[in-house]
């Protein structure tokens, strides 16, 4: 029988009580693993009700305890590392060596959000008038919840969690349903670290339940990261319900190539930033925008002998360049896309269609493609493939290749990749994309740092991780306080107090 994965409710597995599952895929055979159950409107009730029955106790521990059960958690994380990474590999088709990537991103986050005490202090002023003094305090919120997509299992969640859990709230979190085992694991962990039961809940499901998470007026925030629509469908829902809200969304990162860039460099870069994780990462670089005919030409001819060298493999091999797509869906997908990107007249430099895995007929596999003379009118530069999909979009100058990336919808990460300082120093203060790289491909920003897109890569005004977290998952009280000193009486007053 196909194994059913549970959900994680008050700190023990729970088995489904509605009917309707999906299947989880091995992307690397195209053989369903196991079932994951999607759950009713009543059951995410179930799950928010034991939540709030946590989140008290959990906000009155001191900060300093919360933060100790996330630096044990971090331990366990580590004690576990290959099992968690053979996991998420297994699941979603990236390498194992990417998988661990993927938790390891996770984890730096948990050890910024260690230093939770430090970064919920408030603010005191003292003598703001006479015997008055005033502070700040920062409160949990209550019960958050989250909602992942499936490109990064362990990452996500670990990204909204960790600050959510450091002040004092309680989370529900509904990952992906394509690769679910991982949410599960860790969920295990932070009990295992000596999180309380219900504080951290994981409830699988698809739009039922997240249409639950983002009105029921239990719930204080959401949190969501995946593609464009769905993120905005998300963000104007919570918001109209009076939620917090910040959603991230979908991408179409350049890479500007100036003419004095060491090419070799590039094309490296451009390799691992486009098809690594089969290009299904939100940082993927999928549009390269060499400045020049020259600088085209070149570039374009080291792009086409490095792709032509790729290994696509199953996940856990050894040797795998990048593994299956999740699913066959995507396979269509991506696939309709270069379909497309030949019927509008772009030049297809490498096909990745069609091709199949020894031993591994039935995996999700798609070969690296690769197309030149692309134009900001053709569906392949306008929209996200999320997949092993690279395209050359030529500029004729810097202004342009400027212009290009700043007038796309998306605006989630760029990077240009040049030896003069101050062209990068421009590009870097002009450019109208939220993060940015200077000769670094997938400018992800470390933990104590925020991670944001701009445009419609991102919906509300507070990034992920860094101090925006710590402001997303908490509320600020500001106490006035007066100690009148013995004997001294100002009478009623009936004018608005000021500083004067
Ligand atoms: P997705 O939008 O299909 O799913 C994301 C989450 O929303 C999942 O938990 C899913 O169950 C849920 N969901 C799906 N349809 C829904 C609906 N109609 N109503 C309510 N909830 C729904 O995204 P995905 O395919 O899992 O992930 C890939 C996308 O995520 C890409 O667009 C990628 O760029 C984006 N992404 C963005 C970032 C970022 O930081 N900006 C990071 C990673 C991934």
């Amino acid at each position: 029988m196909t194994r059913m994965i549970p959900h994680f409710v008050g700190g023990k597995h729970v088995d489904p009580t509605g009917g309707r599952v999906a299947d989880v895929f091995d992307p690397s055979t195209g053989a369903v693993q196991a079932h994951v159950p999607l759950a009713s409107a009543d059951e995410v009730r179930a799950v928010i009700a034991n939540a709030e029955a946590a989140q008290a106790d959990w906000a009155a521990t001191n900060p300093q305890k919360r933060a100790r059960v996330l630096m044990r958690f971090v331990e366990l994380v580590n004690r576990d590392m290959d099992d968690l990474a053979r996991l998420l590999s297994s699941e979603h088709g990236k390498t194992f060596g990417d998988a661990k990537g993927d938790i390891q991103r996770g984890i730096e986050v948990i050890e910024f959000c260690i230093g939770a005490p430090h970064l919920l202090k408030g603010e005191y002023s003292t003598g703001v008038g006479t015997g008055i003094d005033v502070y700040s305090m920062r409160q949990p919120l209550g019960v958050v919840a989250g909602i992942t997509p499936f490109n990064f299992p362990a990452m996500i969640p670990l990204w909204k969690a960790g600050p959510a859990l450091a002040s004092g709230n309680a989370f529900v979190l509904k990952p992906s349903e394509r690769d679910p085992s991982v949410p599960v694991r860790l969920a295990e962990l932070f009990l295992e670290a000596g999180l309380p039961a219900g504080v951290f809940n994981v409830v699988h499901g698809d739009k039922e339940a997240v249409d639950v998470l983002i009105s029921d007026p239990r719930i204080q925030a959401v949190g969501f990261v995946g593609s464009t629509p769905i993120a905005e469908y998300i963000y104007t829902t919570a918001i109209g319900n009076g939620k917090r809200a910040q959603c991230f969304g979908g991408a179409k990162n350049h890479m500007i190539v100036m003419p004095d860039a060491d090419l070799d460099q590039v094309a490296d870069a451009l390799i691992g930033a486009g098809y690594g994780s089969a290009g299904e990462r939100c940082m993927a670089i999928s549009v390269a925008v060499p400045v020049g005919e020259e600088t085209a030409d070149a570039l374009a001819a080291k792009l086409a002998e490095r792709v032509a060298a790729l290994n696509v493999g199953p996940s856990l091999s050894e040797g795998a360049d990048y593994g299956p797509l999740v699913n066959s869906a995507a396979v269509d997908r991506v696939a309709g896309y270069i379909q497309q990107g030949i019927d509008q007249g772009a030049t297809l430099l490498a096909d990745g269609r069609g091709i199949t895995v020894d031993g591994h007929e039935g995996g999700f596999y798609l070969g690296p493609t690769l197309f030149d003379h692309v134009t900001t009118e053709m569906a392949i530069y306008r929209e996200e493939i999320f997949g092993p999909v690279l395209v050359i979009a030529r500029a004729a100058d810097y202004e342009q290749a400027l212009a290009m990336a700043s007038d796309h919808e998306f605006g989630n990460g760029v990077a240009i990749f040049t030896r003069d300082g101050d062209a990068a120093r421009d590009f870097a203060a002009r450019v109208n994309v939220g993060m940015v790289g200077v000769n670094v491909p997938i400018p992800v920003p470390i933990a104590y740092y925020t991670f944001g897109g701009w445009k419609r890569s991102g919906f509300g005004d507070l990034n992920q991780h860094g101090a925006d977290a710590f402001r997303f998952y908490t509320k600020t009280k500001t106490v006035t306080s007066r100690w009148p000193s013995h004997g001294v009486r100002d009478g009623a007053s009936f004018v608005i107090p000021t500083m004067n």
